[in-house]
C-alpha cells in the first residue's frame, strides 16, 4: 500500500492576519504528502530548484515520506507562491505565481510510484495530471484536486484529467465557476456525469460536502477559535481523505469508508490551519487525530427524540 502524490512543493509567501511569512515551504504536493503519512506511505512526485535544501528535504524525511521521484534541478529556482487573506480569510488573494522548475515538469515516474494503490493529482497544470495518472495502471482510486488558475487557463486539458480519476475534490466556489451553474449539487452531479463517482465539495469554515452514487454526506468544519493560516488546508484535506483509503485499499471502498475519509480529512485540515504552513502538520501525533476525530463523532451525532405527543396542534376544519 503506498499513496502517490505529484504536484506543486513550493516555497510561499503568506499574509494573514495573524502575522506573514517571507518564504516557508509550501505547496499542495508537501501539505498532502505531510497529512497522508499520518495513514500509509507516500511517495511525492515534483519538481524543486537548487534552492530547495537539506532543512526542507528532511521536513519529507522525518515522516518517512519516500522523495526518490522529487527531482531537484540544479540553476533553477522552486514554484513561488505568494498569498494575502483578509480577515474572514474565506478567499486567498493570489499575489504572485512563479512557476520555475514546474514550467518544464513532465516526470517519468519510478516504478515504485507507478505501482501505487492510490495516487493524487494535487493542483497542477492538468497535462502534467494527466500525464501521471496515465502512468499509474495498477491504481485502484484515483483523485484530483484543481483551482481558479487552471480552471480559468487550462479548462478543456483539466475536463479531459477529470474523466481519468474516481474523485474529484474541489473548493464549492470552483465547482461553480467549473460548471457555469450556482447550484453545487447540480454541480457536483454535472463533474460526476464525466465519469468521477465521488465529487468532494470542499467549504472552508463550512467543512466538506461530499456526493456519491448513494447519496450525500456532510462534514462540518471544526469549531477552531482561532485559525492562523489557511494556506493547504485543502490539500491537508485531501492528504487525511486519500492516506486514509489508502490504508483501507486492500479491500473494497464503501460509502462507509468514503465518510470517514472525509472526517479524517476534515481532521488533518482543522490542525493544519492552527498554525503557518506546514508547522502544525510537522508535529501532529496520532493520539491528537484519533481525539479530535472522536470528537467529530460527537458533534454530529444526534439522537431522534421526536416532538411529544402533547404538541402543539392545528386542526385545520376550525380554519376559514
Ligand atoms: P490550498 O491552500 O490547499 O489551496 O493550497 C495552498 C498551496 O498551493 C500553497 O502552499 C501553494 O504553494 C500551492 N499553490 C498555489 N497556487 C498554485 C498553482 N497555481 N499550482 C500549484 N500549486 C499552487
Amino acid at each position: 500500500m503506498a499513496v502517490t502524490v505529484v504536484g506543486s512543493v513550493a516555497f510561499d509567501a503568506l499574509e494573514t492576519p495573524f502575522g506573514k511569512r517571507d518564504r516557508i515551504l509550501g505547496g499542495a504536493a508537501t501539505h498532502f504528502s505531510l497529512a497522508a503519512s499520518f495513514f500509509t506511505d507516500v511517495r511525492v512526485v515534483g519538481v524543486v530548484g537548487e534552492d530547495f535544501g537539506a532543512e526542507e528535504l528532511a521536513v519529507f524525511e522525518v515522516r518517512g515520506i519516500n522523495t526518490d521521484d522529487l527531482d531537484r534541478v540544479d540553476g533553477a529556482r522552486s514554484f513561488f507562491w505568494a498569498g494575502r487573506y483578509e480577515e474572514d480569510m474565506a478567499v486567498a488573494h493570489t499575489l504572485d505565481t512563479q512557476l520555475n522548475v514546474f514550467a518544464e515538469f513532465d516526470p517519468a515516474l519510478s516504478e515504485g510510484a507507478r505501482e501505487s494503490a492510490v495516487v493524487f493529482l494535487a493542483n497542477i497544470q492538468p497535462d502534467v495530471q494527466r500525464r501521471v495518472r496515465e502512468q499509474c495502471e495498477a491504481a485502484v482510486l484515483t483523485g484530483l484536486d484543481s483551482m481558479n488558475y487552471w480552471i480559468t487557463s487550462a479548462r478543456d486539458s483539466l475536463l479531459q484529467t477529470m474523466r481519468a480519476v474516481d474523485v474529484v475534490v474541489l473548493n464549492d466556489a470552483e465547482i461553480r465557476m467549473l460548471t457555469h451553474d450556482p447550484n453545487l449539487a447540480r454541480g457536483a452531479r454535472q463533474i460526476r456525469a464525466l465519469g468521477p463517482r465521488v465529487v468532494v465539495a470542499k467549504q472552508g469554515s463550512y467543512g466538506a460536502a461530499m456526493f456519491t452514487e448513494e447519496g450525500f454526506f456532510s462534514v462540518p468544519g471544526y469549531p477552531l477559535e482561532t485559525v492562523v493560516d489557511p494556506t493547504g488546508a485543502g490539500d491537508s484535506f485531501a492528504g487525511g481523505f486519500f492516506g486514509y483509503l489508502d490504508s483501507h485499499s486492500a479491500s473494497p471502498i464503501t460509502d462507509e469508508k468514503l465518510r470517514c475519509a472525509a472526517v479524517y480529512g476534515s481532521v488533518l485540515a482543522s490542525f493544519s490551519i492552527e498554525e503557518f504552513g506546514s508547522e502544525r502538520l510537522q508535529r501532529l501525533t496520532h493520539a491528537e487525530i484519533e481525539q479530535r476525530f472522536d470528537e467529530f463523532r460527537r458533534m454530529t451525532h444526534f439522537e431522534a427524540i421526536r416532538p411529544a405527543a402533547s404538541g402543539r396542534t392545528v386542526t385545520t376544519s376550525n380554519r376559514r
